[in-house]
């Protein structure tokens, strides 16, 4: 089979798909394996019930029953869902946003790709253009997502040491250095693999650069505002018509269904709402149709206040206290979990790198992501980048427990050893 270099690049060994292949070998081989790895959602009873009594209603009528099922949605998205969705953000945070302004994908990841390789990649006058990430570790599905080479850059954060075992990234303003090559900044906030939530101060003054710069500010609100919500510290939804606010219907329990949501100027979403009818046609139904009725009443609001966040504020709390039960005093650190459903856990000094640690780990049982994988367009060599694991804390709390313990054990051999 002769491939194209677009066949080459996605059909090739990425690393994302490399780490994806080997969880998913690992998983086939051993079902009982301890899957802290991925990024699922937990299991939230009352969002279920939600969403199975939402369904039921449509299904048992047959006009709502045959627009789910039977008719093609415009490429821009549910044009009703997209009105609500106007509505409540223009009610709840002054946003002047229309239903011009809102795009809906199959899934957030979808929309990153159409959307990183219209703004960036190589440009009409022959230049080339990349997407800056002011703060890496980022998301890790970004690394592979851009048509051509070279188009992530990042800045090294700065590293605040909150006490013995607690730190925090900083975005390094210092180091920041935008050029005519950088087509777009990007934050997941909060950011995944982290738990970092960049505070109000950082997204004004990233905000400020972006419009000096002329060029667009994506933040990627899947764990984050205005829902589902997964943030344990106080942060302002922000957005103007410079924001390019990518969302998701993900993290509220419902990845299977495909639903991403972008908000932006008119101007970018016909854009982009011209490039996913090439890419998709049109846009799943499910997503709009189960979450319609959240937005006028406000529902989406108190649901994320009321389960989800709950949820994994507790769930992140045990999981820091079970480090401090089982990590000891070695010298270990975490990321404040500030939102999103993992720990960040850097072992400084560590004697093997992170991907080391991931397959003896593998061979125990427990499933984490290495944490060089999220250095995203920052090719220097920091040490720092190998000593750092990503642990997922969505999963059954019993189990949890278990993992950071076979984590500590391995990581106690591994300095043992040294
Ligand atoms: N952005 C971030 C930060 C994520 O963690 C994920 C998925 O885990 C996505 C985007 C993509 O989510 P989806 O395609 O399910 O909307």
């Amino acid at each position: 089979m002769k491939l194209s270099a677009f066949g080459e690049k996605f059909s090739g060994q990425s690393g994302i798909v490399e780490l994806m292949d080997d969880l998913g070998t690992a998983l086939n081989e051993n079902p009982d394996m301890i899957f802290m790895g991925g990024g699922n959602p937990g299991r939230l009873p009352e969002m279920e019930r939600i969403f199975q009594q939402r369904l039921e209603t449509i299904m048992s009528d047959p006009a709502q029953r045959h627009s789910l099922f039977g008719i093609y949605q415009s490429p821009q998205g549910d044009r009703e869902f997209r009105q609500r969705l106007a509505a409540f953000l223009s009610k709840h945070y002054g946003w002047p946003v229309g239903e011009e302004n809102i795009a809906v994908s199959n899934g957030s990841q979808s929309a990153f790709f159409v959307l990183f390789n219209m703004l960036a990649g190589e440009m009409p006058d022959g230049h080339r253009r990349r997407i800056h990430l002011p703060l890496a570790p980022e998301y890790i599905g970004y690394a592979d997502a851009g048509l051509s080479d070279n188009f992530f850059s990042a800045t090294r954060p700065s590293i605040e040491r909150i006490d013995t075992h607690l730190f925090k990234y900083h975005v390094d303003f210092s180091q920041l250095e935008i050029d005519e090559s950088v087509a777009a900044l990007c934050v997941s906030r909060p950011t995944n693999p982290t738990g970092n939530v960049l505070t109000d101060d950082e997204v004004a003054h990233l905000d400020s650069i972006a419009r000096a710069s002329d060029i667009p500010l994506i933040i990627d609100g899947a764990y984050g505002l205005p829902f589902p919500n997964i943030l344990f510290e106080q942060a302002t939804p922000h957005w103007n018509d410079n924001t390019v606010l990518a969302l998701s219907l993900s993290k509220l329990g419902l990845p299977g269904v495909r639903t991403g949501i972008l908000v932006a100027s008119e101007e970018l979403i016909k854009a982009y709402t011209n490039a996913n009818t090439i890419v998709s046609l049109a846009c799943g139904t499910l997503g709009p149709a189960l979450a319609r009725a959240l937005f006028d009443s406000g529902e989406i609001l108190s649901l994320s206040r009321d389960y989800v966040t709950p949820f994994y504020r507790e769930r992140s709390r045990q999981a820091v206290a079970w480090c401090e039960e089982f990590l000891g005093d070695l010298p270990w650190h975490v990321h404040k979990p500030e939102g999103a459903i993992f720990l960040w856990l850097w072992f400084e000094g560590l004697p093997i790198s992170s991907q080391a640690l991931y397959q003896r780990l593998k061979q125990r049982g427990v499933l984490v992501v290495p944490g060089h994988n999220f250095f995203v367009g920052m090719d220097d060599d920091w040490q720092h980048k190998h000593e750092c694991i990503r642990v997922s804390y969505a999963q059954d709390a019993a189990r949890v427990r278990e993992g950071i313990g076979i984590i500590a054990e391995e990581v106690h051999r591994a300095y043992r050893e040294d």
